[in-house]
């Protein structure tokens, strides 16, 4: 089974590039489009990796990602922030929430699978490296 990746984002736009992107890469992805949607979305399957946008209507990604992060059965989850590139402030509290790292928006169609692959293969808890499924 491939590498399930959840995507949490409102724009519609990205939502279409960046999935495409991940597809084309040999990942699959679910996309949410609210912190709702990607708690039903996490209940279905669990993503091997969730892209988290900073700014969502409703419960914000950070807040979303705080949650998860002392949910016993899903602190695991690796999570990267998409954060607008201006913002840098977003970064040091997306690291201070729990996120693995950040992609910067506009996302980089170039870079997101070599990014999303190495996320994938770091865990913020355990450094050792996972074994490919
Ligand atoms: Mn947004």
């Amino acid at each position: 089974m491939s590498n399930l990746i959840l995507l949490v984002e409102d724009n519609e736009a990205n939502q279409m590039l960046a999935s495409a992107v991940l597809e084309l890469e040999g990942f699959e992805v679910h996309v949410a489009g609210s912190a709702v949607e990607a708690l039903d979305q996490i209940t279905v399957r669990m993503p091997d990796l969730i892209l988290m946008d900073v700014q969502l209507p409703g419960q914000d990604g950070l807040s979303l990602t705080r949650q998860l992060k002392t949910d016993p059965a899903m602190a695991a989850i690796p999570i990267v922030a998409l954060t607008a590139h201006a913002m840098s402030g977003d970064r040091a509290t997306a690291l201070g929430a729990g996120c693995a790292g950040y992609i910067s928006k506009p996302i980089d169609t170039r870079t997101l699978g070599a990014q999303v692959r190495r996320y994938l293969g770091t865990d913020v808890k355990d450094d050792r490296p996972r074994v490919a499924s």
